[in-house]
């Protein structure tokens, strides 16, 4: 299955600030945890889809508190422990006060959508990041989230593609790996000449 748009939205958004906002490795390359003004950009640009937001420093510190939690559901998915994620993602959505409800979309039709216990934009995102963890994992789509398989690296993903075979954070990754193996090959048969 794919999910549908809003679902697909909020996972972004919760690959985006993980990769923005938790330490690591990213392709090979250091990730420092951005400071000062650095933090609300890189918030600002995890959450720009159409039109880039505005977010306060408020707003960004709460969500890079939220962030490494959203990271131990992926963590945990990556390495086949549902019981775990589904363990941290039901924390996620006590610890961020996430309720349902159902909203009007322009077509008349109504969708399930969380909002946070108030309407200010940090407490409401770091809610939508615990529903769209909650609604993958509750459709039986923990497959589809992941962690980076290339080597020094550790960047997460939401797997969309049709066949749910990626593996990768990045086609940077990928393409690394691909080199990599390519070099192997190569230096395997000139061993053998
Ligand atoms: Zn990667």
């Amino acid at each position: 299955m794919r999910f549908d748009s809003h679902v697909e939205r909020l996972l972004t958004v919760g690959v985006r600030l993980t990769n923005a906002l938790t330490p690591g490795l990213d392709g090979g390359h250091e990730v420092a945890l951005p400071s000062g003004r650095a933090l609300p950009d890189a918030v600002a640009a995890a959450l720009t889809f159409e039109r880039r937001p505005t977010v306060s420093t408020k707003d960004a510190e709460i969500l890079l508190e939220v962030v490494p939690r959203v990271r131990a559901v992926f963590d945990a998915a990556a390495a086949g422990d549902e019981a775990g994620a589904a363990r941290h993602t039901n924390a996620l959505l006590v610890s961020t006060g996430a309720r349902p409800q159902l909203n009007e979309s322009a077509d008349g039709t109504w969708h399930l959508h969380f909002h946070g216990p108030n309407d200010r934009f940090g407490p409401g995102w770091a809610a939508g990041l615990a529903a769209g963890l909650t609604m993958a994992l509750g459709v039986d789509e923990i497959g589809r989230l992941g962690v980076c398989a290339a080597d020094r690296c550790d960047r997460v993903y939401v797997d969309t593609s049709r066949n749910s075979g990626r593996q990768f954070c990045s086609t940077r990754c990928q393409n690394r790996v691909k080199a990599a193996a390519h070099r192997a090959r190569r230096a395997a048969a000139a061993g053998r000449e």
